[in-house]
Parts: C-alpha cells; structure tokens; sequence
C-alpha cells in the first residue's frame, strides 16, 4: 500500500500539463506556477527545506489537479507535504495560527460564561474595527458565528430509539461549533432508517486546517488519535459516518496520503460521507424512502471534496426520489474559499474570482434553495450571493414526516 502515499506518486508525472489546466487558482493569479511545477516537478527535483517554491503558497488544496491528472499523481497532498517543510524554517503568521486552530478558539470561548455570545459581538465589533484585516484575516468576510450551544454538549437531549443498528457521527469542528442543525438533522434521518446515532468526544478536529496552514506534525497527531478511534469502532462493527466531505475526505484518503501508515487504510474501510452511507442502505433494500413530497427545485453545489472521493452525487441521487424534488447541479466549477484558504486577506480576492462562475449561477436564480454538503462552501455561497444555503441532509429530514 505504501506506493499510494504521496511522495511515491510524484515520479508518476508524464508531465500533461492537466492538472495545470485544471487548477483554479492558476487561471485565476499569474503569479501561481501551476500544480506541475510546485508538485511533483519540484518535490521530486528537492523537497527539502533550503530550496523553496515560493509560488506553493498559492495552492488552495481543492484537489481539482489530483483529479484530472491521469497517472494517479497526489499532486495537491505533495504541495501540502512541501508546504510543511517550508514552515519548518519559516515562522507562522498570527492570521495561520488562528485559521488553524479553529476547534481549540471554540474550545477556550466554551469556558467562558456567555463566550459565544461575547465572542460572536466581539468578531462584529472586530470585523468593524479593522481588527481581523490587521491581523491578515480578510476584513470582507463575516467569521462563522458560535451556536450558543455546541452540538456535541446538546446531542444527550435528542430523544433517540435504541437500536442494534448504528453508527458514529463525525461532526467536524463546523458542525459542532457553528451549525448543529446540520448535526440534528442527520440523527433525524439515520433513526428514520433504523440506525441510533452515536458520538465520540474523543474524536479531534479531522486536521485538514491544520495541513493547509503547514501544522503538518500536529495534524498527524489529530490523525493518530481520530484513527485509533475509528478503528475502536470498527472492531464494534460501527461505521463511522460524516456529513462534511472535507471531513469525510481527510479521514478516509489523505491521512493515508500524507502519513503512510496502513493504519490510515484500515480506518477508511469504516468511514463513509452520509450519503454514501445512505445509498448503500439503499443498494441492500434498507433504506427508508417513504417521504412526504416537497415540491423544491434545488441547485446543486457539488464541492470539490466530494468529487475527490469519487463516489459519484448520493444526494442528488437521494434527493431526486423524494416527490416533487428536482436538483439541478450549479455546474461552475470550485467556489474557491477552499476551507480557510479565503478568510486569508491576502488570498481573498483570488477566492471571490475563483467563486464568481458559481456566483452568477447562484444569482440566476430559478430555484428554490441551494444545496452543498460542504460547510465553507456554504459560507461562500453566502458571502458572494446573500443566498443562504442549505446542507442537503437538511432537505431529506424535512421529508421525513
Ligand atoms: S490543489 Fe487546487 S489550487 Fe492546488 S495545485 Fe491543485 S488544483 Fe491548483
Ligand atoms: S496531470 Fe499528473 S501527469 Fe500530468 S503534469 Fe500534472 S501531475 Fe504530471
């Protein structure tokens, strides 16, 4: 298994060029030089501290290269590896630590009585005053207000049926700190097919923040620990299951990518996005579809970590079967925020014209919501439309009565 660890992949490149074709960022910046050049040209020439590629600074990690590159090549994992060594000698900005480390911030305002209250006027206040701009943070953006209550600490009130069927939820930090709405519609839907929902206050933050911003060993850690966990589960025989395909993504393919270990492998076996899971219930004639109609014609942003696991569009699939529902895929390519890639003010006009074909989809209108599994391309959707969109979890506990 090990040749499926980044570093092996890299002398794979035939040198296409696709990958550079297909890279947003690249069409986007002409300073960026392109995945070929800062991937595996560069990390199989060097990949060492001394000589670095300035221009890496640039990758966002869509992932939109390693799909399009047709020898297998890990060409984003590689920037990220290459953007490790890079910090190794080079110290953090204050604006990367904080994107970062977003799960110990909520952590630390958790302690405080009434902290996502004052934390939430505070960012207002802050965003007002300049204070993120002057921090690195782009002052454009409105930061991701706190839930008053995160959702792994209200998770003990939602009354649930014992079952001997059932999985765990892997929130992710955006979930359980900013919308567990998402997190109550997903046990709606898994107990109206017979599965009782678990959590896991063990599980860490799934480290994709961390990776992108170069906290390369800590990430590991994050990793040893979720792996450890999920594999805990999986000698119970329980999946564990997210609805955040960046979440969902780390867990299942880039731990292995980045790390090595066959550890990595063995967890992903028990990890499944929510969708998947659900059509897999479906392929066995177990899955629930008695669904009152919503007569909702639904725009489809598919994120780009979804379409990196290759397992096709379970919601769309899902979704088409509930009555009176129609999706229609945006079909405009990445949004561009790319997890905290677009809060950083010196990324941030990148990432609105990255976002700007799905923007003016969005705008067109001729819908009645929008649709992504992915939290930070709903927050894009958002900021670049003033349309709020919808997790499509949200929709199916809607049609279940
Ligand atoms: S991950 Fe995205 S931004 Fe980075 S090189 Fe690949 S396509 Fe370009
Ligand atoms: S698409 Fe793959 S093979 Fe082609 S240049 Fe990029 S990394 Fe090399």
């Amino acid at each position: 298994m090990s040749d499926t660890k980044a570093i092996f992949t890299g002398d794979r490149c035939l040198s296409c060029t696709s990958c550079m074709a297909n890279c947003p960022v690249m069409a986007a910046i002409k300073d960026y030089r392109g995945p070929k050049l800062v991937g595996p040209a560069h990390g199989r020439m060097h990949f060492s501290q001394e000589d670095v590629e300035e221009s890496l600074n640039y990758c966002s990690n869509c992932k939109s290269c390693d799909r399009a590159c047709p020898s297998g090549v890990a060409v984003s994992t590689l920037n990220m590896l290459q953007r490790a060594e890079y910090y190794k000698t080079h110290p953090h900005l204050r604006s990367e630590d904080m994107l970062a480390h977003g799960e110990r911030m909520a952590n630390l305002i958790r302690k405080i009585p009434f902290g996502a209250t004052f934390s939430n006027l505070g960012m207002s206040i802050g965003k007002a005053l300049g204070v993120f701009s002057a921090l690195g943070i782009a002052g454009e953006r409105n930061m991701p207000a706190y839930a008053a209550t995160p959702f792994k600490d209200a998770f003990g009130s939602i009354k649930q049926q014992p079952s001997n069927k059932k999985v765990v939820l892997f929130t992710g930090c955006y979930i359980n700190d900013n919308e567990p709405h998402v997190g109550n519609a997903f046990v709606k839907v898994f107990n109206a097919n017979g599965y009782e929902v678990l959590i896991d206050r063990q599980f860490k933050c799934c480290g994709s923040p961390l990776v992108v911003t170069g906290f390369l060993d800590e990430a590991r850690s994050h990793a040893d620990n979720n792996v450890a966990r999920i594999l805990d589960w999986k000698r119970q025989n329980i999946p564990v299951v997210s609805p955040c395909t960046s979440c969902s993504l780390m867990l299942k393919e880039e731990y292995h990518e980045l790390f090595g270990d066959d550890k990595f492998h063995e967890a992903a076996t028990n990890v499944y996005d929510a969708f998947e899971f659900l059509e897999l219930l479906e392929e066995r004639g177990e899955f629930n579809d008695n669904f009152k109609p919503l007569n909702q014609k639904l725009l489809y942003h598919v994120p780009c970590h979804l379409k990196s696991q290759a397992i096709g569009l379970p919601a769309a699939d899902i979704l088409e079967e509930v009555g009176g529902v129609k999706v229609q895929l945006a079909d405009a390519g990445c949004c561009g925020i790319s997890g905290n890639y677009g809060f950083r003010k010196d990324k941030y006009e990148i990432s609105m014209k990255i976002g700007a074909k799905l923007f003016e989809r969005v705008k067109q209108g001729g819908f009645d919501k929008v649709i992504c599994d992915c939290g930070t391309c709903r927050m894009q959707i958002h900021h670049g439309t003033d349309v709020k969109p919808v997790h499509p979890i949200e929709i199916l506990a809607a049609a279940y009565a």
